[in-house]
């Protein structure tokens, strides 16, 4: 399968926090992947915007580095990577002070699609739209795009959301949330709403149970300070997993479009019922294998913060009710895994007598590794004996499915990126999206805070604390579990 790549139109994109771990880590390597795949018109200008004094060369410089990095080796070619950087340039400017807006001003170009990237701390929104406007830098068309975390409750998400409404209209605001730029991610939409397969099974009538796993083997070592202030709730749930539900449980658009995608999405979360402090676990790993507690990386001996989550949710609609949604996410389990798993109920009769060798349909899709498909099915056992049941899995990698384009999957940042370029918001979150979440969220943190909750401890490379098995057992269901 030959992949298409449709260019985008000429842009100035200003990357504010240019210097910063997102920026060269991620930003910066995924423009240049985009410009070698043919994707960026080479007249387009990428302007680092930071505190740190320095030039043009010295910005081009740290990219070039940042591509050696971080772009796989073969796609190191140094004759794009001299075209690339020739397109960097930098401006010095502190988004609180006075100094170095005229000189952006004077780099932008008319009649180019112009970005601003706020890849800075969310207290920098409001000083950057203020100054953005102030110095006149942006035009009707200009977008604007918001990193995570955005808000850490109710409150601020309102307040950060009521900035950036002052100097920009809904249309123009991009609300990263880079899970929504996986491939698999948006494949659930097209899984769901391009075949007549699933849809009609797609209801509690059909589905026993959905999981939704997002495991991950790394601690919180480097970022403590900022974790123990969020917790996986407030860093995982409330914006991936919430994103991921959605995708999950929302009714069919009337079509692809961001605005009809993300009322339906605001629709599902509006239907979720509160939790009751009974449906959630809560979780921090213990020290083992040489590594530090979550306890010793937050630096903080006494943290109610937890590094591991799983609970039931419900959603009160026609679709869905009857049907429970678990959710689990944490840091320093056994595997890296994410994967959503559809359990569908069982026929409503048997014709065999092997009872014992029947399981239940499963979908599941894995987001990673190995992103793809499996299908638990059930099939006659081969050979002799009897009709003896067995249940195979109907793989689809897409990497093998799709040859080698399949393997050459985009970064999320890359097609977001790209997506703020083309005007499409499809794949970012909404203001009142966030905020109903938010208003989801909160009630449940508040509790653990009222309660003085500490969460259980669990094992290092283990899959959770003991507690979170319970609360699949109790309803006579098991997690999938986590593989190495
Ligand atoms: P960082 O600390 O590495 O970089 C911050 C950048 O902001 C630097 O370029 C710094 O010069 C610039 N900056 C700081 N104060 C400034 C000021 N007053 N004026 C102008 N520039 C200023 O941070 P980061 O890890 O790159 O994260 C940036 C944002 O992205 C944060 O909001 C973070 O929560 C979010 N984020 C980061 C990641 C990640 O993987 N690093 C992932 C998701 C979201």
């Amino acid at each position: 399968m030959v992949s298409r790549v449709i260019p985008v139109d000429p842009f100035d994109l200003v990357v504010f926090g240019g210097t910063g771990d997102l920026a060269q880590r991620k930003i910066i390597p995924g423009l240049y992947r985009r410009f070698l795949a043919g994707q960026i018109p080479p007249e387009s200008t990428i302007i680092g915007a930071a505190r740190s004094e320095m030039d043009d060369a010295g910005f081009q410089q740290l990219s070039r580095e940042a591509i050696a990095e971080f772009v796989a080796k073969d796609k190191q070619e140094p004759e794009a990577i001299d075209a690339f950087v020739a397109r960097l340039g930098y401006v010095a400017i502190d988004a609180k002070g006075e100094g170095g807006w005229d000189a952006l001003k004077k780099r932008m170009r008319e009649g180019v699609v112009r970005a601003f990237y706020l890849s800075v701390a969310p207290s920098l929104f409001g000083d950057i739209a203020e100054r953005l406007h102030q110095y006149k830098i942006t035009d009707p068309d200009s977008r604007i795009v918001v990193e995570k975390p955005f808000g850490r409750d109710l409150e601020s998400a309102r307040a950060l959301n009521k900035v950036l409404a002052q100097h920009f209209d809904e249309a123009q605001i991009y609300r990263i949330d880079h899970y929504l730029g996986k491939e698999t991610v948006q494949n659930l939409m097209a899984v769901r709403f391009a075949n007549i397969l699933f849809e009609p099974l797609w209801k509690s009538e059909y589905v026993d149970h959905v999981q939704i796993t997002v495991a991950e083997t790394v601690s919180v070592e480097g970022r403590g300070a900022y974790y123990d202030r969020a917790g996986a709730m407030r860093d995982m749930v409330q914006n991936h997993m919430m994103q991921l539900l959605c995708l999950i449980a929302m009714e069919p658009p009337y079509h692809f479009d961001p605005d009809a995608v993300r009322d339906e999405k605001l629709k599902v979360i509006r239907a979720l019922d509160p939790v009751e402090p009974d449906d959630i676990v809560r979780g921090q790993y213990l020290a083992g294998n040489g590594q530090n507690s979550y306890l010793q990386d937050a630096e903080n001996p006494a943290s109610k913060t937890e590094s591991y989550i799983a609970m039931k949710v419900n959603i009160s609609n026609w679709r869905w009710k009857g049907t429970p949604f678990y959710l689990r996410t944490g840091k320093r389990l056994r595997a890296r895994e994410s994967e959503i798993a559809i359990t569908f109920r069982e026929p409503p009769h048997s014709i065999f007598d092997d009872a014992e060798g029947w399981r239940e349909n499963v979908l599941v899709i894995r987001l990673q590794p190995n992103e793809g498909m499996d299908l638990m099915v059930m099939i006659k056992e081969p050979g002799p004996g009897g009709m003896r049941l067995a249940q195979v899995p109907l793989d689809m990698s897409f990497a093998e499915a799709l040859g080698e384009e399949g393997a050459d999957i985009p970064d999320a940042y890359e097609r977001l990126i790209m997506d703020v370029i083309r005007g499409n918001q499809t794949l970012f979150m909404r203001g009142d999206e966030v905020e109903a979440a938010w208003a989801w969220t909160d009630p449940i943190i508040h509790g653990w805070e009222q309660r003085g909750e500490k969460p259980k401890s669990y094992d290092a490379g283990s899959s959770g604390p003991e507690d979170a098995l319970m609360l699949m057992h109790r309803d006579g269901r098991r997690w999938r579990e986590i593989r190495e």
